[in-house]
């Protein structure tokens, strides 16, 4: 039984990637959380989570005909199972995007919850894979009119391949008695619910220098329990695994829109 999501923006430095480990680590309580750094041409999820030394990394994974297994490059931290990607020219280089499916696909017999930290943009194919095979989408997004302009185009994209969304968060907020007219629009134009808005907070860089999880961190911080908040209004839907694992494996490769 799993569900995958992918965690996107529209825009790098929304907050995807704590976001995403924040909420696994949430989820990782009543679920098996598999994590995954889908962003592999802008991998970070290896500093959030302690792996910067990792040796095996995802972009081992999708060398076509490669020789390591999956299994070598997930790493059980902090409740959830990680998997990493490098940050070297070299591993981004001689990866291929698509073989994401078939990783996805062997990560999948053994999660209730997939998460994939996906990259900010829609320009290329590896970027629009992790939208494409995901289950749904969560948008992380500043609560900014042009920010919205990018999540929209993000679910648009997601739409056409199927992809629902699970809701929008809206992460490094400061002035919070002016977003009522954003969160007025935020609801009329995305699907799902508006799960939640998180606070810039030094606790964030705070638990990104130390290489760990915001809510291993600083458990106690507003932004840690901001995210505990979103993480349960999330229900996870069960996908038959094998369902899931053969949809992964005949997803049809994406164009960039
Ligand atoms: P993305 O994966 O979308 O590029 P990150 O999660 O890496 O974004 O966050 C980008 C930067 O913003 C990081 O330096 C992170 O520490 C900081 N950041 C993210 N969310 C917050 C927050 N709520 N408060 C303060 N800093 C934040
Ligand atoms: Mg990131």
């Amino acid at each position: 039984m799993v569900e995958v999501f992918a965690v996107a923006s529209g825009k790098g430095g929304t907050g995807k990637t704590t976001s995403a480990v924040a909420l696994g680590m949430a989820l990782a309580a009543d679920h098996a959380v598999t994590i995954v750094d889908a962003d592999t041409g802008m991998a970070n999820l290896l500093f959030h989570t302690g792996l910067a030394d990792a040796e095996t990394t995802l972009h081992d994974l999708l060398i076509a005909d490669r020789d390591a297994a999956v299994a070598d490059a997930v790493y059980e931290r902090y409740g959830m199972r990680v998997v990493p990607c490098g940050t070297s020219l070299e591993g981004l280089r001689a990866a291929d995007p698509t073989q994401l499916r078939e990783v996805v696909a062997t990560l999948s017999a053994d999660a209730d919850v997939i998460i994939l930290d996906s990259p900010a943009t829609l320009e290329s194919q590896s970027a629009v894979l992790p939208i494409v095979l995901a289950d749904r989408t969560l948008i992380v997004l500043q609560p900014t009119v042009p920010a919205l302009s990018d999540g929209l185009k993000v679910q648009a994209y997601a739409r056409t391949y199927g992809t629902d969304g699970a809701g929008v968060i809206f992460n490094r907020v400061t002035k919070t008695e002016s977003i009522d007219r954003i969160t007025e629009q935020t609801e009329r134009y995305f699907d799902g619910p508006l799960l939640g808005t998180v606070p810039e907070h030094p606790a964030v860089r705070g638990a990104r220098e130390a290489g760990k999880p915001l809510l291993a961190h600083a458990p106690q911080s507003p932004p840690a329990a901001a995210f505990r908040s979103i993480a349960d209004q999330i229900t996870v839907h069960d996908h038959d695994a094998d369902r899931v694992a053969d949809r992964f494996r005949n997803a049809v490769i994406p164009e960039p829109p």
